[in-house]
């Protein structure tokens, strides 16, 4: 693989243990890893980006995401409604997917999120109708490049048994078992730089049963892959867990061993007090999606009382029927904006929220090989041009990307290897696919 050398950045937010901020600094990286931080560095027949005028963080990471939903956004029967009408409105919709929907909706997701300056993502894909597999996603990603952390996500318990899903979405538990084994022999990479990772998660408490959530974890603890699932997302998923399992979601999760440094959860919008002082203790990770939040009414996280608590915390832009836009450096300027209308203008500063997007992710996802920006660490980094309208006239460049903008990465590297230059995917015909993309949604619609 070519050397790289991005040469002059303005600012390089290095993430390390002191926070670093280098000013005129450079970055060298061979073979996909970070080799070197600093100012003047010379690195003979080395590919350059020039980063005059530019911050340079380290990649950010989404750890929430249902990608195969970029085909249902704005919805009209699903734009007004609470978590659980909202989810009757998609259901239906969703049952007519199949593998082309899965790849070409996972593909606008992908690169959605890179060109916000996301280098890693989970995505949650928790239902399989008419022959869809996770493969389908995964070979999604494998054309982007960006690294995937995908998790075969599940749901059991259909409307005839009680539930909000129609039977026709939802899959025997044996069944589900043996996929996530497959998955898993399949596709997890556990070495150090890998591209893709698989995780096990049931869609929420209230979609599977007590069993399978059980079996789910024990699965997981012995093929050492983590574990995700949604959690106390708004007041109707509370009330629901006090009165089907009566108790509140962080003791159900404790009992069926769903805390943990291997475990992150969606949302955790109504976790209280005790259960955020679990969920530090355990050192089990919170996904946090602020707008996802806002845009289903369903409140605002904890994320002050949980950081304050050492829980580990990262961003997700939650599925594109629920956020609707798949923009992570806004989803953190969101998270920042949150916290401030709850707690006041101090309770988040603009480099604790990029802070979360970044290394903050990386730790929820178990990525101690990246992150930050440090030599040893994998090449995940994203270029930002401050020169442009939404910054200009700042004093403090890395304030203002997540106070102004852009919005939109100039560069994005991942493993060393350049996925977004100029703002433009170098790995995808974007128009191509989102015309494909175009027609689906289209045909979806009838
Ligand atoms: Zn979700």
């Amino acid at each position: 693989m070519p050397e790289l050398l991005i040469r002059n950045a303005d600012v390089v937010v290095t993430m390390n243990a002191t926070r670093a901020e280098l000013a005129g600094a450079d970055i060298h990286v061979r073979d996909g890893v970070i080799q070197a931080i600093g100012p003047g560095l010379a690195v003979a027949g080395a590919e350059v980006i020039e980063a005059r005028g530019c911050v340079v963080t380290p990649g950010l990471v989404n750890t929430h995401h249902h990608m195969f939903q970029t085909l249902t956004r704005a919805v009209p029967g699903g734009q007004d409604a609470l978590l659980f009408g909202w989810l009757r409105t998609l259901y239906p919709i969703w049952t007519r997917f199949g593998p082309e929907e899965m790849f070409v909706s996972t593909q606008v997701g992908l690169a959605e999120l890179a060109l916000s300056g996301c280098t890693l993502t989970s995505d949650h894909l928790y239902l399989f109708p008419n022959g869809s597999r996770l493969d389908d996603t995964i070979a999604a990603a494998a054309e982007t490049g960006l690294r995937f952390h995908p998790t075969r996500g599940a749901m059991s318990i259909g409307e005839s048994a009680g539930g909000l899903p129609p039977d026709t979405l939802v899959e025997r538990e044996g069944m589900i078992l043996d996929d996530m084994i497959r998955v898993v022999d399949q596709f997890q990479d556990p070495r150090p730089g890998a591209m893709m990772r698989v995780g096990l998660a049931p869609c929420s408490p209230f979609s599977v049963s007590r069993e399978l959530m059980r079996d789910t974890a024990l699965l997981a603890r012995d093929k050492r892959v983590m574990l995700h699932t949604h959690l106390a997302e708004n007041d109707e998923d509370i009330a629901h867990s006090l009165a089907q399992f009566g108790c509140r979601p962080g003791q159900y999760a404790e009992e069926l061993g769903w805390t943990g440094v291997d475990v992150w959860h969606a949302h955790c919008v109504k976790l209280n007090s005790s259960e955020i002082e679990l969920f530090g203790r355990s050192r089990t990770g919170v996904s946090h999606c602020p707008c996802s939040n806002c845009r289903l009414g369903s409140g605002i996280a904890p994320v002050r009382a949980m950081r304050d608590a050492r829980v580990r915390v990262g961003l997700g832009v939650d599925g594109s029927a629920s956020s609707d836009a798949g923009n992570l450096i806004a989803e953190a300027r969101m998270a920042m904006l949150l916290q401030r209308v709850a707690r006041g203008a101090d309770a988040m500063s603009a480099r604790e929220a990029l802070e979360i997007a970044t290394l903050g992710g990386a730790q929820v996802l178990g990525r101690d090989d990246l992150g930050s920006l440090e030599p040893g660490k994998r090449a995940d980094l994203a270029i930002w041009d401050m020169s442009g309208v939404e910054a200009a006239g700042n004093w403090d460049p890395v304030a203002a990307l997540v106070l102004c903008g852009p919005t939109r990465v100039r560069n994005l590297i991942v493993e060393g290897r350049e996925v977004v230059r100029g703002g433009e995917m170098l790995t995808l015909d974007l128009p191509k696919v989102l015309e494909r993309h175009r027609r689906l949604a289209q045909r979806l619609a009838g």
